[in-house]
């Protein structure tokens, strides 16, 4: 027989599948040792064929397997072909997805623990012949023994040194006792918390259960109780012998929520995230793989989870931009998640109180089945959002970055000894142009992006399309000369906060004072102890938290990721509004929401302030078919970097070659085409260039295949390409 193996190597031009003669007991999906050149390598046994094209005495032997078992289940045999075709991955690429970095690298190893505990045929008398009179550690080391216990022998070492408790190991006086240990993530207990589903939650999770092979998307409010219907199903899941995945923002996967899963379904739950150590990730890999695990609770990656016969696979806050991966190695979340529940036939349920635009508009196309949640499970009312008008703030003589609508608000919740969470919007940071007497933010005249301001040249560009305008002096709208750069630190408004309520604890929470492992813990923690209390935080704080004495939210600068060039940037407002927002009130008392905006009447602020989705919908897939924006075009960004400039500009001229003919041939699917410098023309030394592209959908794949094969085929071992779909940062 002979073996494809994909061999474990990251140089770029060796993306080839290798034959080996096969051991007669080679099975698909297992890590072996292969030799390479002159070397011995890993590898990874992709299928087993009888013939090879090479003749046989060029076909190499395959070497020992690496473990018990083969660490790649047959379904990602498959998945490896579709997520190659369909995100233009390496082979090595899928390699790197599928298994976890402590295994490839051999880092991380199962942690063993000795126990040394007496013999049963321990004799006092004979002991003491044996043992030397002047051995008086090993003696007083006997003596310490009690019969039946087992100690740790790091410890025995500690107190009576190595040499001895060896000595007594030689004489058979003590033996070792050897035990696997489990190196598991920590989770707070808590007691799980019964509930009657509501009848919107059990009609949600009959049909969803009634429906397997479907997609599925819950449209719930926030507090709605999706992830008690998501529970239900996974019991049931979980009943019928299946196991499941679930999906969370990394930044969601806070300790209440997985404190929630494991009070419902202990043992069997397997958590994955970015704050586990190696040995803690190896093991619960482990723990999936083997089947003692039936419930993989994760970020992104845990998609890749090697679990058997899943029952389903949930994705909660579907809308979040992290379930893309745009970096090296590509791929949607949404789209493996398709690929894995066709194989295993079961359902993929997205959920999200402000789905993505891509979803509703799949659900209204028919190909996702809708299911409403329209009211929050205590059956309270959403809190209520007032919108502050920052540029009347101006014009009444308050330039401040606290409205007079919001300090007063804070100073009640302060006073009634309640807490309150102030959203500083940092996506896009400072780099449009606003005027704060009018609210008019300079946009695109082709493309209806705001435009970005670049500090080396003074000028204002579009990401877009690469179009350049004169930065503002003047509005020129109303002729104001108070033009701000959007701008607003959490330090600031903390320091601000401090002044005004001294005797207040105020935290704050953003990237910097979450570095380390358990400081967001601790912050959570304390912020669920301290009252009255304000909470300063990022984008951080919309995520799932669950406090009941916040009654008041304040969002300083809602405009922030509005204005920001993104063709989705309205969509991730009204989703960061309506996050944020949900924070509030979700208790007995009730809450209130304060957003300031110097532009008040945008649309996304009169759907959001009245929680109508539906509205914004519509609205912004009438803009986006209008403007050609995806979903009904495709965005192609081939993104070449390099240190030195002439050659990433002639890569990027060759490269632009190719995809012009094509694209002179298919002129009329071609919205945009065009090779220029990047918007940001230097990153850490590396010159940027890039090709863009826009074009409508009804070619594809053609058009992304040809230009995925047109950079796999260049040679450009000095410049770096990469190639982006549907990119949301173009800088
Ligand atoms: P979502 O994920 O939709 O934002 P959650 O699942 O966090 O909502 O639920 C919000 C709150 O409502 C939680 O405290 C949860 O325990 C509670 N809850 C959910 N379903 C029910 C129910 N059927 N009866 C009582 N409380 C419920
Ligand atoms: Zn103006
Ligand atoms: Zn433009």
């Amino acid at each position: 027989m002979i073996a494809e193996v994909i061999v474990d190597i990251t140089n770029e031009q060796v993306d080839k599948v290798f034959d080996y003669i096969a051991r007669p007991d080679t099975v698909a999906g297992e890590r072996v040792t292969v030799p390479f050149g002159p070397r011995y390598i890993t590898g990874y046994v992709l299928r087993l064929k009888e013939t090879s094209e090479y003749p046989a005495n060029l076909l190499k032997p395959l070497g020992q397997p690496k473990d018990d078992y083969p660490v790649l289940l047959p379904e990602f045999l498959a998945l490896n072909d579709q997520m190659r075709a369909a995100f233009h991955l390496r082979n090595v690429d899928c390699m790197r997805l599928f298994i976890p970095t402590q295994l490839r690298n051999d880092k991380a190893k199962p942690l063993y623990i000795n126990f040394i505990r007496l013999t049963e045929k321990f004799d006092d008398r004979e002991l003491l012949e044996n043992t030397r009179k002047n051995a008086t550690k090993q003696i007083e080391l006997i003596k310490s023994l009690r019969p039946d216990t087992m100690y740790a022998q790091t410890e025995l070492n500690k107190r009576f040194g190595s040499a001895n408790v060896n000595k007594l190991l030689d004489l058979g006086v003590v033996e070792r006792v050897t035990t696997l240990k489990k190196r598991a993530p920590k989770v707070s207990e808590r007691q799980d918390k019964i509930v009657t589903l509501t009848a919107d939650q059990q009609r949600v999770v009959d049909s969803i259960l009634n429906n397997r092979e479907h997609e599925h998307l819950i449209f719930g409010v926030t507090g709605s109780g999706k992830t008690e219907v998501y529970m239900h199903i996974i019991s049931q899941v979980l009943a019928e012998g299946k196991n499941a995945i679930l999906l969370v923002p990394e930044i969601s996967l806070t300790p209440q929520v997985l404190s929630t899963f494991t009070a419902r379904f202990g043992d069997s739950v397997a958590i994955l995230h970015s704050g586990l150590s190696d040995g803690e990730r190896f093991d619960e890999w482990q723990r999936i793989r083997t089947g003692q695990a039936r419930i993989v609770i994760g970020a992104r990656s845990a998609i890749f989870a090697p679990i058997e016969n899943v029952g389903a696979i949930i994705l909660d806050e579907e809308h979040d931009p992290s379930y893309k991966a745009e970096s090296n190695p590509r791929y949607t979340t949404h789209t493996v998640a398709r690929m894995r529940s066709e194989y295993n036939h079961c359902p993929v349920i997205y959920g999200s109180a402000t789905p993505s635009l891509d979803t509703f508009y799949r659900a209204k196309r028919g190909e996702v089945m809708l299911h409403l949640l329209p009211n929050r499970a205590n059956a309270k009312p959403m809190p209520v959002i007032d919108i502050v008008n920052m540029c009347a703030e101006m014009a009444n003589g308050n330039t401040g970055i606290f409205s007079e609508k919001l300090m007063t608000e804070l100073e009640n919740t302060v006073s009634a000894g309640n807490q309150a969470m102030l959203f500083i919007n940092r996506r896009g940071f400072s780099s449009y142009m606003i005027c704060r007497e009018c609210g008019y933010v300079a946009k695109c005249e082709d493309c209806d992006v705001s435009l970005v301001y670049h500090k080396e040249d003074n000028q204002l560009k579009c990401h877009y399309c690469n179009r350049r305008y004169k930065a503002l002096t003047n509005c020129p709208k109303c002729g104001s000369s108070y033009i701000r750069m959007g701008a607003m630190g959490t330090q600031k408004v903390v320091e601000e906060l401090h002044e005004r309520f001294p005797n207040v604890t105020i935290l704050r929470m953003d990237y910097d004072t979450t570095k380390n492992k358990n400081s967001l813990n601790d912050l959570l923690e304390k912020f669920g102890k301290t009252k009255p209390c304000i909470l300063v935080g990022t984008q951080m704080i919309a995520k799932g938290h669950d406090f009941p004495s916040v009654t008041l939210v304040g969002i300083m600068n809602a405009d922030m990721s509005l204005h920001f060039s993104d063709f989705r940037s309205a969509e991730r407002t009204y989703q960061l509004i309506t996050q944020v927002a949900g924070r509030a009130g979700r208790a007995d008392k009730e809450g209130k929401v304060i957003l300031q905006t110097y532009t008040p009447k945008h649309y996304v602020y009169r759907f959001a302030s009245n929680y109508d989705y539906l509205g914004f919908y519509e609205k912004e897939i009438n803009l986006r078919e209008v403007t050609q924006f995806p979903p009904f075009s495709r965005i192609i960004r081939v993104l070449i970097t390099a240190e030195d400039k002439d050659e990433a500009r002639s890569t990027t001229a060759r490269l632009y070659s190719h995809i012009q003919d094509y694209y002179i041939e298919h002129r009329d699917k071609f919205l945009f085409c065009e090779a220029m410098a990047s918007p940001v023309s230097r990153i850490e030394k590396k010159y940027r260039y890039q090709i863009l592209c826009r074009f409508l959908l009804d070619t594809e794949p053609e058009i992304s295949n040809f230009i995925y094969d047109t950079v796999s085929q260049d040679k450009h071992p000095k410049s770096l390409v990469f190639v982006e779909i549907n990119p949301s940062n173009m800088s």
